[in-house]
């Protein structure tokens, strides 16, 4: 793919941002969501301007589904087209066993991290597909460690909303493949960023450190380059599949 117009949900702050700086320096168009009303957004998108990116920046709560079609109308009507989607906006919102999570925090993490992906990709495939006109895309699932190991006394809840994101991939793939759509994803072992503070657990990149065969948490840096090139033409024959980002985690 050349250049592309891609929508980032959750682009405006931590890994999401890594990702836009990367894909804007790879010369793509970027649509950047976000949910909170901070000077993060408008910064980081006079800061892709000023280095010469075509970057639109759009409120939305992607557990809402009307901003969701908001959120692809904007790409579309900006760009006249939509090519890719990043759906990175995610948090695990609580730390500590399934038993002593509270039943709404599990629904808002199920909601946010499993229930709007989905939701985000349908919408990015009925833009995208060559069935219903479009020009094909990729889809980048922002998966976690977690799908695959459990985090057992962590967050139980957000591994299982992920190891379904990771269903989603496999899915997804197989069957808008055919409609030239690849869908790829990308889990990342704990990363440096405000989703663990915000948690309740700013402690734990330095916690797991000792833990990570290559002895340290992993930045942003280390997961958005994957995501570049997974939108570049040397990842054409990649698709239904989700590469992990942790250190040897
Ligand atoms: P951050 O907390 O730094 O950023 C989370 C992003 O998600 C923010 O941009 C936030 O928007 C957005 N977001 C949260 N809720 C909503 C919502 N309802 N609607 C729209 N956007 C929302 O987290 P990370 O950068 O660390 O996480 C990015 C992704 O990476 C997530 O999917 C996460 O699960 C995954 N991940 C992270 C790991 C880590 O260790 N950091 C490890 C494995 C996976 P806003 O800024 O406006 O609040």
């Amino acid at each position: 793919m050349s250049r592309s117009a891609i929508v980032i949900t959750g682009g405006t702050r931590g890994i999401g941002a890594a990702i836009a700086r990367e894909l804007a320096a790879s010369g793509h168009d970027l649509v950047l969501a976000y949910r909170s009303d901070t000077p993060a957004a408008a910064l980081l998108q006079a800061e892709l301007r000023s280095g010469g990116a075509r970057c639109e920046i759009v409120q939305a709560d992607v557990t809402v589904e009307a901003d969701i079609v908001r959120l692809f109308d904007a790409a579309l009507e900006r760009f006249g087209r939509v090519d890719g989607l990043v759906n990175n906006a995610g948090a695990t919102m609580h730390i500590g066993s399934l038993a002593d999570t509270p039943a709404e925090t599990v629904r808002a993490v199920i909601d946010l991290n499993l229930t709007a992906a989905v939701l985000c990709a349908r919408q990015a495939v009925r833009l995208m597909s060559t069935r219903f006109g479009g020009a094909g895309g990729v889809i980048v699932n922002i998966s976690s460690g977690a799908a695959t190991l459990g985090s057992p006394g962590e967050y139980v809840h957000y591994a299982a909303a992920k190891a379904g994101v990771d269903a989603l991939t496999l899915g997804l793939a197989k069957e808008v493949g055919p409609e030239g759509i690849r869908v790829v994803g990308v889990a990342p072992g704990t990363i440096r960023t405000d989703i663990h503070a915000d948690a309740g657990d700013a402690g734990r990149p330095e916690r797991v450190a000792s833990r990570v065969p290559l002895g340290r948490a992993g930045e942003v840096e280390d997961v958005a380059p994957l995501v570049g090139w997974l939108f570049g033409p040397g990842a054409g024959f990649i698709t239904g599949t989700t590469i992990r980002v942790a250190g040897g985690s």
